[in-house]
């Protein structure tokens, strides 16, 4: 029994690597491997793959772009003004690939809704090049599993890791798999040959309930790994030559006693050889003085602060996260101590529906006075949630809820909303 495992390219106007990595795919490998099943895994978003043509050197902290190359806008895009590209290695290195080697199931992940396309154009090669059964999986054929039956995989997986066993055991010929809970599971990093990092997770589901965001209802039960089994995954990350691990947790300060501090005393003790990004955005609310001491104390990267809005009436009617004077309080936390103000990025949030592109701007420029760096959360609706379930009956082609398109063409205003980019961009550029 062989088994492919397959990260497929994004369509998209705009990717940077940001550490981005198939975390539910590599999990998935750690359980076919403990099931003793053989794996291979073709990343298309593999920024050092043996089958790049041209190496493509890192930027900071083992981020960097993809090989990408330019495409035509689907048509439902034919007027919107931006150049489309393919992200990833091409597709031909694909096809060599799956001619010379047979397998029995390829298994395609997938994650952000509107990239479908690069899923499609896979699922069309391999139908013409091997006889392997196809498996989609993933964020986007759990959020639309009927779209995902529509580019016709053999089965779309729309569940959660943890039914995987009876669901293989069921629709296909790989029986008897024993299932496995999460910290049972290392993601198997170690099937990438030439790379330095890792996404992970120490925490399943969150505890708030943003109404942007699927992940309540991805993940609806909220948890924390054991941390010792967080440790054994890092002592492994590290024994593969990994260098930069960033945290894909939203909630990671939330209930600290219990979870961040314990686990990141453990961490901090280990004195490993890696360094650590909080890249998803910690929660400025919960930023106190030993949130700091704690950061400060490990070898620390990028770090990000979910802020999104100034506006108390956006946190109240939108994420619950925060308020304007949680935000003064723990900006004010961070410019006394010694963290590094260049190396912190604060998110904001722009391009959702009832945010005014003033909002956006004040929000912007605070943050700019303050000294910090902005990153520009584009809003994407994502299907599941209330604010795509209204906006449904226009959403026709999921390539119309992408970030750098929805804001713009249903929302703001595409030259006002384009200049406040710009000006984004020069805030960042002056620090
Ligand atoms: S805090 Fe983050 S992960 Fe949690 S619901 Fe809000 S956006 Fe989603």
């Amino acid at each position: 029994m062989q088994i492919l495992l397959v990260n497929p390219p994004i369509y998209d106007f705009a990717c940077f690597d940001y550490w981005l990595k198939p975390l539910g795919l590599l999990y998935i490998a750690g359980f076919l491997r403990k099931n003793n099943i053989n794996i291979e895994l073709f990343d298309f978003l593999d920024r050092h793959s043996q089958y790049l043509d041209k190496y493509i050197p890192d930027k900071e902290f083992s981020t960097g772009n993809f090989h990408k190359i330019k495409i035509e806008r689907p048509a439902i895009l034919k007027d919107f003004p931006r150049q489309y590209y393919r992200y990833g290695v091409d597709n031909n290195k694909f096809c060599d690939y799956i001619k010379e080697n047979k397998f029995d199931y390829i298994f395609i992940t997938s994650m952000m809704t509107y990239w479908y396309p690069g899923i499609e154009e896979i699922i069309n090669s391999i139908r013409e090049y091997s006889d392997a059964v196809i498996v989609l999986g993933g964020v986007y054929a759990r959020l639309m599993p009927e779209h995902a039956k529509s580019l016709k995989p053999d089965l779309v997986f729309s569940s959660d890791i943890n039914s995987l066993p009876e669901f293989l055991n069921k629709h296909t010929t790989l029986k008897g798999l024993k299932s496995y809970d999460y910290d049972d599971l290392l993601p198997a990093y170690d099937l990438y040959e030439n790379n330095s990092s890792a996404a992970v997770f120490t925490q399943l589901g969150c505890p708030f309930r943003c109404t942007y965001c699927a992940i309540g209802n991805l993940n609806p039960v909220f948890r924390a790994f054991d941390h010792d089994c967080i440790i054994k995954m890092l002592d492994y990350l590290e024994d593969i030559g990994i260098t930069d691990i960033a945290f894909y947790d939203d909630a990671l300060l939330y209930k600290k006693k219990e979870h961040f501090f314990p686990l990141f005393k453990k961490i901090r003790d280990k004195n490993y050889n890696l360094r650590f990004h909080f890249s998803n955005g910690l929660h400025i609310s919960y930023i106190d003085e030993q949130v700091i001491e704690m950061i400060l104390s490990l070898n620390t990267g990028r770090i990000a602060l979910s802020v999104e809005s100034l506006s108390d009436s956006f946190h109240t009617s939108i994420d619950n996260k925060t308020d304007f004077k949680h935000i003064i309080n723990g900006m004010d936390l961070i410019i006394k101590s010694d963290l590094l103000l260049k190396d912190i990025y604060v998110y904001i949030m722009g391009g959702i529906p009832g945010q005014t592109i003033d909002e956006i701007e004040k929000t912007a420029e605070f943050v700019h006075s303050k000294g910090f760096r902005i990153l520009m959360n584009e809003f994407s609706p994502v299907p599941t949630t209330p604010i795509y379930a209204s906006y449904q009956d226009k959403l026709t082609d999921p390539v119309l809820t992408g970030k750098s398109v929805f804001g713009p063409i249903f929302v703001n205003n595409v030259e006002k909303y384009q200049a406040l980019k710009n000006k984004i961009k020069k805030y960042n550029r002056e620090l």
